[in-house]
């Protein structure tokens, strides 16, 4: 059995994970954390999760939660994800990461820590989004840039972050299919009199509201028609699969920072 430590507990994530982990025969729960000060920080987890008392404390201890696991899942902030990414690297702790919203700066430290450590960093989970990203890739090859790429996303209004992890690398993908690096085309998010949209641009654009899990649609948009590639999830549980699926993965693998097309072999490694 797999032991895996969960982090950012309490969380939306977090919460399904420890449901997921719970009912799993490949790994077992063996620590759970949460930020110093939180409620759950030295409560019983069955009991602050409304069941009975189980036997395992919620610590904000990191190195005492990374001595007792295998595999670290974490769905937390950018600062916490970075922090984490070092410490599990150098405790020989795989670490699986669905947090969003880093910068540059945090990509390089994490692509730091995969250097020695065993990393999975996905903006998203599925294998459905995962398709599409290929899908996307491709279409981008196949259509160029008489096609403007246009990427819309709607999430849950506590989201913190736009564009979401997942139009991010939806946005990767198509400039990648058409040769180029994302940096130098996108257009996020425009407002005021922008003036005529530049071609080879990608365009991104955030709807935030009630309780959307997470909608992405890439729009090819060219003369005379165009093409929707879309993507709706419906339950929550579908990231907590992928993350479990992807930790159990990882067991196998040496040093380095993966992805879930690596996970899902959508991809070839260095492809
Ligand atoms: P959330 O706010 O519900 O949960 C985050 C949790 O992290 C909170 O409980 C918070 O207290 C905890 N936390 C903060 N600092 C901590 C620390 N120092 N130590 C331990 N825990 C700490 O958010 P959420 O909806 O669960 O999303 C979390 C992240 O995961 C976001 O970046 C979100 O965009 C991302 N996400 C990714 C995917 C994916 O498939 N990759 C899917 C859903 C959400």
């Amino acid at each position: 059995m797999m032991k895996i430590a969960v982090m950012g507990a309490s969380g939306r994530m977090g919460q399904m994970l420890i449901r997921l982990i719970d009912d799993s025969d490949q790994a077992e729960l063996s620590a759970v954390v949460e930020r110093a000060g939180h409620d759950w920080v030295g409560q019983d987890l069955g009991v602050v999760m409304g069941g009975a008392a189980r036997g395992l404390i919620a610590t904000d201890d990191v190195a005492q939660a990374l001595d007792a696991c295998d595999t670290i899942i974490d769905f937390t902030t950018p600062a916490v994800t970075v922090a984490l990414a070092q410490q599990a690297a150098q405790a020989g702790v795989a670490h699986v990461i669905g947090t969003t919203g880093f910068s540059d700066d945090d990509l390089a430290a994490i692509a730091e820590a995969g250097q020695t450590g065993r990393i999975v960093r996905a903006g998203n989970m599925s294998l459905g989004v995962n398709l599409l990203v290929t899908l996307t890739q491709q279409v981008a090859a196949a259509l160029g840039t008489d096609y403007d790429i246009e990427i819309v996303e709607a999430h849950h209004r506590h989201k913190v972050d736009a564009p979401s992890g997942t139009a991010l690398m939806l946005g990767d993908a198509a400039a990648a299919g058409r040769g180029v690096t994302l940096a130098d085309v996108a257009d996020r998010g425009r407002d005021g009199i922008t003036g005529a949209r530049k071609s080879g641009d990608i365009g991104f654009h955030a709807i935030r509201g009630g309780d959307f899990i997470g909608e992405h649609d890439v729009i090819f948009a060219g003369e005379g028609e165009r093409i929707t590639l879309r993507h709706v999830a419906s339950d929550r549980a579908l990231f907590a699969r992928g993350a479990l699926r992807a930790a159990l993965w990882l067991q196998g693998q040496g040093p380095g920072e993966y992805s879930m097309l690596d996970v899902l072999g959508l991809q070839p490694r260095n492809a």
